[in-house]
């Protein structure tokens, strides 16, 4: 249960004075619905109003606070204009304007003859001085309180600034003196103020060095927040590991008759990682591990490989897949070589119904089926598995922690291997992915050509379109993808429908479309026919970023590339290369190119290391953007950044480690103050692990 002296924090944000349910809804949407949530809100600018020019030295552009004198009123002369108040001091005049003004309220405000104090940006209007809509007016009494730096707060539809401020402010005032959760030597070492302390000075900053990441209060913030993160998935860790797993000895029953079916040797990585996997599968400790490799390096035969060790144990085996596509394809390459073996294999998505979909949920209860593919169909509740001994979870980012864990759950401490394409930087798999070992993929299948990547401007259009020709020709594929589907909502990215309608009518009857927003029967339909070869341009949006793959697909368009981040472009890229013949990728650019839009296409041309990419891509953007948006299995933080503090996250890893070593039910005074770190970051179900285990 959470600790009494955190009430206050978890009260509704309409709890706080002058906060009714509108402010309150709008500021849920925000920042959350409750007081903590406003506290994590922090300010993006600020405004010093501390500057008190005279008229005449007032500067267009810059927030001045200036007293004046209400010299006269002059309401629009046709409605559509702004009411204007005319103001002066000794040095010059200055007008006041207002769109859609109140008259009664200016004249209350603004009483001619009469001292204010305004405060607000200053503008030049037809070489006139000019506030527009200023942020105060009050009287001279209160020019003092006005003189400040005010804290600049992002807003959203129906929240302005001042309601805003008034609530923050609430929200500070409720901020109770914690006790210190962190250790008093690293504290003093990088001179970080206590909890309450920090969190009322990054609301108050003086000046823009505060605002930034690196400022003390912030640092302060930022570290209790990774502390809870890394303390938490270390109490999950520790709380899995300790289940008792189940041992899995590998009989090689199925594993030897696959691989001597294989038509080609593993990969030393494909060795090493299959090992890997085989020792926690045969130890009796629950696997949670991450399989990373590279597109094309060979994942979905070392995932195979491991779900027959674990269906020589008599158990069953699930692989899940982010998308309908890429589960069929899985269930296209496995249902083959399982057949051979004679393994009974399924597949489940969204979309199997009817009688088929009963056939399969009975043979899973009853054990009858060995192995199903399918999708986040496999979550669902009806979906129930005799003995699930091994899940394996595709491209793991789409699928965020708390998915991954619903799919153990179907087992009774089922072992788990998640897959990703997208090489994750060292840094961070120490960090978002601590609970999970990881097993990497870094060489390549043998006979791989490298991969032709040049850029060019979009204006060359024309001269690509005559090279496919060519290519063409002699029976090549090409992938062309563009950025979005539909025109409606960027009219400049260039939709994938019209380029399939140029491209068809230039090569006609040899083009296929595939995009989001497709029926899945169609995105099949389209997949299958560019893989037989009926078409050969397919015309594609991002759908085909993870894991299709066309071994005689050598050529990969992709337009507006500079719209697309860097890992993204090299998944798009790894499309291709998959077969025997050279392969090539154009990236079609609309100049001028950014720096970093350069900065990427030339480390694309460098390498296709996959991971000496990711750390680049790391370094060039955010890594929220990095691992595929939102929706990425990262943790979203509030004060802290994956990027800009990637350094305290590693310290606050090795922490929460240290502390859990020392202090693995935290029960010791800095423990408890730890607790009340966890549940002031909502890591109420992490702690009560603790308290059972
Ligand atoms: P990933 O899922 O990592 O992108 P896949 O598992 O789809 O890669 O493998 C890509 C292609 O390489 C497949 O056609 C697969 O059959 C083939 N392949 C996998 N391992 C090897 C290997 N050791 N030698 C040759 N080809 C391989
Ligand atoms: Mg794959």
């Amino acid at each position: 249960m959470r600790p009494e002296i955190l009430f206050p924090l978890f009260a509704t944000v309409d709890s706080l004075a002058g906060i009714g349910p509108r402010l309150a809804q709008a500021i849920g949407k925000m920042a959350g619905l409750h007081v903590v949530d406003l506290m994590w809100h922090l300010p993006t600018g600020l405004i010093d109003r501390r500057f008190s020019p005279k008229i005449n030295e007032a500067i267009p552009g810059s927030i001045a606070t200036i007293a004046v004198q209400v010299e006269a009123h002059m309401p629009p002369p046709i409605p559509r204009l702004p009411y204007k108040v005319l103001c002066s001091d000794d040095t010059g005049e200055i007008h006041l304007v207002f769109f859609h003004a109140r008259p009664e309220y200016l004249e209350r405000m603004l009483p001619i003859g009469q001292e204010r104090i305004l405060s607000g940006k200053i503008e030049e209007f037809q070489g006139k001085l000019q506030i527009t809509h200023p942020d105060h007016m009050v009287k001279q009494s209160e020019l003092e309180a006005l003189q400040t730096v005010e804290p600049i707060y992002r807003l959203t539809a129906g929240l302005t600034s001042k309601p805003l401020l008034r609530a923050i402010k609430g929200a500070l005032e409720r901020a109770p003196d914690l006790p210190e959760w962190q250790d008093a030597a690293w504290l003093s070492k990088n001179h970080w103020p206590c909890w309450h302390d920090a969190l009322q000075s990054v609301h108050a900053p003086q000046s823009e060095a505060e605002l930034a990441p690196e400022a003390a209060a912030r640092q302060r913030l930022a570290y209790d927040e990774l502390l809870a993160d890394q303390l938490a998935l270390s109490i999950v860790r520790a709380s899995q590991r300790s289940q008792p797993g189940r041992s899995f000895a590998p009989t090689g029953q199925w594993t030897g008759k696959a691989l001597a079916g294989l038509p080609f040797a593993l990969t030393p990585s494909q060795e090493t990682a299959l090992a890997e996997i085989g020792e926690d599968m045969a130890a009796p400790i629950r696997m949670l591990r991450i399989l990373q490799g590279d597109v094309g390096s060979g994942k979905t035969i070392v995932a195979f490989l491991a779900m027959l060790q674990a269906i020589e144990a008599r158990s069953q085996a699930a692989l899940m897949a982010p998308t309908e596509v890429l589960a069929r394809q899985h269930f296209a390459t496995i249902d083959p070589l399982a057949r051979a073996i004679g393994l009974n294999i399924a597949i489940l998505t969204g979309r199997d119904k009817g009688k088929a979909r009963k056939a399969v949920l009975e043979g899973l209860k009853l054990g009858d089926i060995n192995m199903v593919v399918g999708t986040h169909a496999l979550f669902q509740e009806e979906v129930a598995f005799a003995d699930l001994g091994l899940a394996v979870v595709d491209e793991q980012h789409r699928f965020g922690v708390h998915q991954r864990l619903m799919l153990a759950s179907k087992g009774a401490a089922a072992d788990m291997l998640v897959m990703t394409a997208t090489p994750i930087p060292r840094t961070l798999m120490l960090c978002a992915y601590s609970d999970l070992d990881s097993s990497r993929l870094t060489d390549k299948p043998a006979g791989r050509q490298p991969i032709d990547t040049r850029a060019l401007p979009l204006s060359r259009i024309e001269d690509v379109v005559t090279r496919l020709e060519g290519a063409l020709a002699t029976g090549a594929r090409v992938f062309w993808v563009c950025p979005l589907v539909d025109e409606s909502e960027m009219s400049d990215l260039a939709a994938a429908t019209d380029r399939h309608a140029a491209l068809d009518a230039r090569f006609p009857g040899q083009t296929g479309l595939i995009h989001g927003q497709m029926s899945g029967t169609a995105k099949d339909k389209a997949m299958a026919a560019f893989s037989a070869g009926d078409t050969r341009i397919l015309v594609a949006t991002t759908v085909i970023e993870v894991g299709v793959d066309v071994a005689e697909a050598t050529i990969m368009v992709i337009e507006h590339a500079e719209r697309f981040g860097l890992a993204q472009l090299h998944q798009l890229r790894g499309r291709v290369g998959r077969g025997e013949r050279p392969s090539s990728c154009l990236l079609l650019y609309a100049p001028p190119l950014t720096e970093t839009a350069s900065a990427r296409i030339k480390i694309l041309r460098e390498t296709n290391d996959g991971f000496r990419i990711a750390e680049e891509d790391m370094k060039l953007r955010g890594a929220g953007e990095l691992l595929g948006t939102r929706q990425s299995g990262l943790p979203a933080f509030r004060i802290a950044d994956i990027v800009l503090h990637r350094e305290l996250m590693l310290v606050a890893r090795d922490d929460a480690r240290l502390i859990l070593d020392r202090d693995p039910s935290l029960a010791t005074t800095r423990g408890q103050a730890l607790r009340v770190l966890l549940y002031l970051f909502e890591k109420d179900a992490v702690v009560q692990t603790l308290r059972s285990g």
